[in-house]
């Protein structure tokens, strides 16, 4: 397998075998057809790009997708923030066009919206892109490419103040086409973002970000190789607490800005880390089995002393460490998750009906496994859990490392 950057030849760090599709939750009648796919991550030595050993076809699992961002509060607040940081960093007014690649259900355009600027969004996800067009958010049904891209420019004669993208740039296989077309419809004096999980978190036990959706899983140094090949440039750089941990790249055509010491000040950390060296990577392997067994132990010892244990809420992430860890109905005694796009669904590969929240008031578990746990804190001061903490329930966060709260 090449590397989708530099087309070097890649080498295999480490393994999560054979997966379900994470976000594709399933009826009853369907359980007996589910598929697996291999999922494994490797690294390019020559332009230090993690990624996927093989990859699913976006059409396959972004067609009907059932994330939608407006679902959490958390994510709304970061919306606006990032509408608001943007248009003063970029000097964005009334007569700016802002471009977001993987829309959504359009809630960072709206932020923006709000602010007076106009939007534009794409999304191949139709169920979604509906969503946003019907909330005035107008957005265009397709995958964002370079040869949609030119046509965009050439037809409307469209080219963007601000292409934002959030959680895309790790998820499209073809990467070094979607940054082709990221320069076509960037203004001169533009700036592109991108928002996206940091590789670092795969060092940090966040191995639960590894899904057959994230192709790649980005550092600072592979980043600047990769947007040199289509002749662009990052010239900021920031840390965001988004999916446990991400970064926000600010990039433009070469010289527009000046480099910011946050890149070189980066870049020499990753460097110091051995971002840039395989036997990092492979270090993960003793990392997360230590990281199994503990769980497993844990849960071991609950269940010993005939404690209810129940998962809160199912996002990918969640049901990657369930599926990897072999955690299921032999440890937890149901799932429950606010989404009702969820509920009355059953979990990939681990098949646990997934229930309302009103389930915890019925069976009354002891313990809530917090399989979102990059918002732990949200989860653990949440209005509808206030009854469950007063009556002594204990959340189990299990990444990056094991913790009961209250402490015992
Ligand atoms: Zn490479």
């Amino acid at each position: 397998m090449n590397c989708r950057n530099c087309k070097t030849q890649i080498t295999e760090f480490f393994s999560l075998g054979q997966m379900p599709l994470i976000n594709s939750f399933l009826k009853k009648e369907d359980i007996a057809k589910e598929k697996k796919y291999n999922l494994s991550v490797g690294f390019c030595p020559t332009c230090y790009l993690v990624q996927l050993i093989d990859i699913m076809p976006p059409e396959d699992i972004f067609k009907n997708y059932i994330y939608f961002s407006s679902t959490s509060q958390y994510f709304l607040e970061h919306c606006k923030e990032v509408a608001d940081t943007l248009m003063k960093k970029l000097h964005l007014t009334k007569e700016s066009l802002v471009l977001e690649i993987a829309s959504n259900d359009g809630a960072q355009l709206q932020s923006f919206k709000t602010l007076g600027i106009p939007v534009l969004g794409v999304d191949p996800a139709k169920n979604i892109a509906k969503v946003a067009n019907e909330k005035g958010i107008k957005t265009i049904t397709e995958f964002f490419n370079y040869d949609f891209a030119k046509k965009l420019r050439k037809e409307r004669n469209l080219q963007a103040d601000l292409v934002f993208g959030a959680n895309v740039l790790a998820h499209v296989p073809e990467i070094v086409n979607f940054t082709k077309g990221v320069k076509e419809i960037l203004k001169p004096k533009g700036t592109a973002v991108f928002e996206f999980p940091y590789v670092k978190g795969l060092m940090e036990n966040k191995f639960d970000t590894i899904y057959h959706e994230h192709v790649f899983y980005y550092s600072l140094i592979a980043l600047i190789n990769l947007f040199k090949n289509s002749e662009l440039e990052i010239y900021d750089v920031q840390m965001t607490p988004m999916q446990g941990g991400s970064l926000m790249i600010f990039i433009s055509n070469p010289g527009v800005f000046p480099i910011n010491e946050n890149i070189k000040n980066l870049t020499a950390k990753e460097i110091k880390n051995g971002f840039d060296k395989l036997e990092t990577y492979q270090k993960i392997n003793d990392n997360i089995l230590k990281l199994k067994k503990g769980l497993i132990s844990v849960l071991e010892k609950i269940k010993g002393e005939g404690k209810k244990i129940a998962a809160y809420s199912a996002p990918a992430k969640g049901n990657i460490l369930l599926n990897y860890f072999g955690i299921n109905e032999n440890y937890l005694d149901f799932i429950v998750d606010k989404s009702p796009l969820k509920q009355g669904l059953y979990t990939p590969g681990t098949h646990m009906l997934v229930c309302p929240l009103e389930k915890i008031y019925e069976k009354n578990p002891g313990y809530l496994l917090v399989l979102c746990w990059n918002i732990a804190n949200e989860v653990m001061d949440m209005q509808e859990l206030e009854a469950y903490r007063k009556n002594g329930g204990k959340f189990i966060v299990p990444i990056p490392n094991i913790t009961i709260l209250p402490h015992e």
